[in-house]
């Protein structure tokens, strides 16, 4: 049982701890039980929502310099917890160690850079219209902020939320997953006794208890996870006029041209296809390839996909972890099975996998899927895992309207030697992210933003970011 996942939330609860849902974690590798919660009544949302609302009053009287230095304080502090945090994401995540040591370090990297934004952001003084006048334009927190994180990444996800809105001076209120907690509630714990009692707070439990506080008196919403559920949030945000950031999911496509280095891009292509066993909403799960190199590429992925090395995450030598819940390796094997009957030919992989050394595990065989139909399943569907489709092109506008015809608009790259190919990518692929000769992971001072279903809103991780943790005010001074 993981020690971290078993305590209470960071918020102390009382008397009622005893009527409390409670719901467990398993390890995905395994099926062992790694933690145990109990899931927020209405009373402790209630409670914790006053809280949160002191908390703001304390915090938002900060300067942004002093919250920042705070801040930084807890990053140093999480950053020293990173074994215990990596322990802990890939006993209910799944991911090897080395990628949960890695996230955090991104995210360390990501949540630093933020600070530095947030100590310049604000106001701005233009000149007025009459002499001696002043035009200021001013930014102020919005209050208590809500936000709600999936279940692949559980210590970036909500630190790209919990940093820009506290530096901006928000109290905050986060949901994580109720698949992977433990890892938040360490990274939310260690901002103990040095925020201000209310400014970070946090809420276990599942779906019924994030869709209460979406109901009730936040000032903002940041959701990442499902487009479904972001539809939902985004209806009940825009009946009370809430500010709603969603970052939802993608379909991304890798347009391979007629390049000379075709083993690097290939290389790139798998690690952004396969990493976190494809459960990344910028994960790359379809290549488009131009005829002349289709069936070298074939080659060369289902080689590298053969190579990857399935187990469980803690195993140093395993490359490829399971997929995290029951339902989302269901989910994996409908939509392969669905694909297939649509007429996708399946080039390695395509099924659940019993490994001898962990048979109770959540594997699924890293897959590669060929079909040329841009309406198969393969081609429009979230599979959200180790499922990679290829499919053929000819000329520059065949694959940049494969690449388009979807309803998401997340994340594209394109490989190619051609300089003018890679200026008319730029242009014309409709995702908020684009990459050209690289995999799809986002640098740290980057927006991380996502077009047409993948997202609404200003983006995460960029300076922009903070334009949506506050309201913009013109103040006018006369002399
Ligand atoms: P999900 O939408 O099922 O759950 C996400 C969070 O929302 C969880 O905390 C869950 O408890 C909560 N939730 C569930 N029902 C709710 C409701 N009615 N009201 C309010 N909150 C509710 O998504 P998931 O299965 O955890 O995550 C996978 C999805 O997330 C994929 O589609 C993936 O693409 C997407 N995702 C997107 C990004 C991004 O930045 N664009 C990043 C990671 C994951």
């Amino acid at each position: 049982m993981n020690s971290a996942a078993i305590e209470a939330p960071v918020l102390p609860f009382t008397g009622e701890q005893a009527h409390r849902a409670v719901f467990i974690t398993c390890d995905p590798a395994t099926g062992a039980r790694v933690g145990r919660y109990s899931a927020a009544t209405a009373g402790d949302v209630a409670r914790i929502l006053a809280t949160a609302r002191r908390g703001f009053v304390a915090w938002s009287a900060k300067t942004a310099n002093q919250r920042c230095d705070l801040l930084a304080e807890w990053l140093n502090r999480v950053e020293a917890q990173t074994e215990v945090l990596a322990g802990a994401m890939t006993d209910e995540q799944g991911k090897p160690l080395a990628e949960s040591r890695a996230e955090i370090g991104k995210a360390l990297r990501e949540a630093r850079q933020m600070l530095s934004f947030a100590r310049a952001h604000g106001g701005r003084t233009l000149p007025g219209r009459g002499p001696g006048w002043s035009n200021t334009i001013l930014r102020r927190p919005l209050g208590v902020v809500l936000a709600i994180t999936p279940w692949n990444f559980p210590v970036l996800t909500p630190l790209r939320k919990l940093v820009p809105a506290l530096a901006a001076g928000n109290a905050v209120v986060l949901k994580p997953s109720e698949f992977t907690p433990a890892a938040a509630m360490c990274v939310v714990r260690a901002a103990k006794a040095l925020l201000p009692q209310g400014t970070l707070c946090l809420v276990n439990g599942a779906g019924d208890v994030a869709a209460s506080l979406v109901e009730a008196d936040v000032d903002a919403i940041s959701f990442t996870g499902s487009v479904a559920t972001g539809r939902k949030i985004g209806a009940a945000a825009g009946a009370r006029l809430v500010p709603v950031s969603l970052e939802l999911g993608g379909k991304n496509a890798a347009i391979l041209d007629r390049v000379a280095n075709l083993d690097a891009a290939l290389d790139a292509i798998t690690g952004a296809a396969f990493q976190c066993s494809g459960q990344r909403c910028t994960a790359i799960s379809r290549v488009i390839v131009h005829a002349d190199v289709y069936a070298a590429a074939c080659e060369g992925l289902i080689r590298r996909l053969t190579a990857l090395k399935l187990g469980p995450g803690r195993d140093p030598e395993t490359t490829l972890g399971p997929i995290t819940t029951q339902a989302q390796l269901a989910r994996v094997t409908d939509l392969v099975r669905a694909a297939e009957s649509a007429g996708a030919r399946i080039l390695t992989g395509g099924q659940k996998l019993a490994l001898p050394d962990a048979p109770e595990g959540l594997f699924f065989a890293p897959t590669l899927l060929a079909t040329d139909d841009p309406e198969n399943p393969a081609s429009r569907e979230e599979i959200f895992g180790p499922v990679l489709t290829i499919t053929r092109y000819k000329d520059d506008d065949a694959a940049l309207n494969l690449a388009n015809a979807t309803d998401y608009g997340l994340t594209g790259a394109v490989f190619t030697d051609r300089l003018e190919f890679a200026q008319r990518a730029m242009s014309e692929l409709q995702t908020g992210m684009i990459h050209i000769n690289h995999g799809t992971a986002p640098d740290d001072n980057m927006p991380f933003v996502g077009i047409k279903d993948s997202g609404l809103g200003t983006g995460s991780v960029g300076p922009s970011t903070l334009d949506f943790y506050t309201t913009e005010h013109a103040a006018y001074v006369a002399s």
